[in-house]
């Protein structure tokens, strides 16, 4: 007797119950896509559920309503001081791009409920 495959239909499928796979979930659930979310490990979470949290990004509603002057290309400059002796195996047009969308994607974090330490 073969065995009983269940079948399911669906517009996306996402692997890994990330924050990155979370948030493709997310977003393609919220453009009206129908979504399967494949999760190896008993929990959702991955690195990011034990991650320490900190989210850094440039010119964001959190800073102006501090008055804090930033910028992206600041934030850019920032994030090459975090390990400068890996600085050879950087990607640095994925760096300009992640500088140039935290901030969009912190607003969009905030407008879901994150909420966020005060540090
Ligand atoms: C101790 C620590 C602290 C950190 N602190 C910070 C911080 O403060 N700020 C920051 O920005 N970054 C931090 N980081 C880095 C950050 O956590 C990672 O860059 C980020 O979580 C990666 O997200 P991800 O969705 O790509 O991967 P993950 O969150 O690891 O998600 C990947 C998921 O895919 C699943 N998976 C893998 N293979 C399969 C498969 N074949 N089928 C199904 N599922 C699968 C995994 O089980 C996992 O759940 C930290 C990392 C560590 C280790």
């Amino acid at each position: 007797m073969g065995r009983h495959t269940p079948h399911r239909e669906t517009d996306v499928i996402v692997v890994g119950g990330g924050g990155s796979g979370l948030a493709a979930a997310v977003e393609a659930s919220s453009q009206g896509a129908t979504v399967a979310l494949l999760e190896k490990r008993p929990r959702l979470g991955g690195t990011t559920g034990i991650a320490v949290g900190s989210f850094t990004a440039a010119c964001t509603s959190l800073q102006r309503a501090e008055s804090v002057e930033d910028r992206t290309s600041w934030h850019r400059q920032d994030i090459a001081r975090f390990a400068p002796h890996r600085e050879s195996k950087n990607n640095t047009s994925l760096r300009s791009w992640l500088a140039e969308n935290a901030a969009d994607t912190l607003e969009w974090l905030l407008a879901m409920g994150v909420e966020l330490g005060s540090e």
